[in-house]
């Protein structure tokens, strides 16, 4: 069985968090550390460790993470100067929470798409 993370008990109401839209596929609240001025988190509601366990089943669920980023950009007008999505996967991803999840990161111009290493 996979092991909870903090996400689960989020999407349940146990512990606080800003969340900005929920329904029966997906959550999505603010990150506690944002990194732009919008840093959504966008969340299947039923876990899935990482991109390396997606199977074909989760497909609604996870283009359904597309559909909430859409509208939340829409919310956030960032929609039209553009944001970026971004779903880390283990240890050279930078994944540090292990259930899925969606990065919305906009409101200021985000630079390159990856870091050239120092
Ligand atoms: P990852 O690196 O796994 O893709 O991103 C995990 C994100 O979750 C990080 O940006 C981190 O700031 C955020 N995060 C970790 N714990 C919490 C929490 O308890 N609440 C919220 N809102 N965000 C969290």
């Amino acid at each position: 069985m996979t092991e909870e993370t903090i996400f689960a008990k989020i999407i349940r109401g146990e512990i606080p968090a800003d969340i900005v839209y929920q329904d029966d596929r997906a959550t999505a609240f603010r990150d506690i550390s944002p990194q732009a001025p919008t840093h959504i988190l966008i969340v299947p509601n039923n876990p899935i460790p990482t991109v390396n366990d997606v199977s074909e089943q989760d497909e609604a669920d996870l283009g359904h993470l597309f559909v909430v980023a859409a509208e939340l950009a829409k919310q956030e007008g960032i929609a039209e100067d553009g944001f970026r999505l971004i779903v880390n996967c283990n240890r050279d991803g930078g994944q540090i929470v292990f259930h899925l999840h969606m990065h919305l990161l906009g409101g200021r111009p985000l630079g390159r798409m990856v870091a050239r290493p120092k």
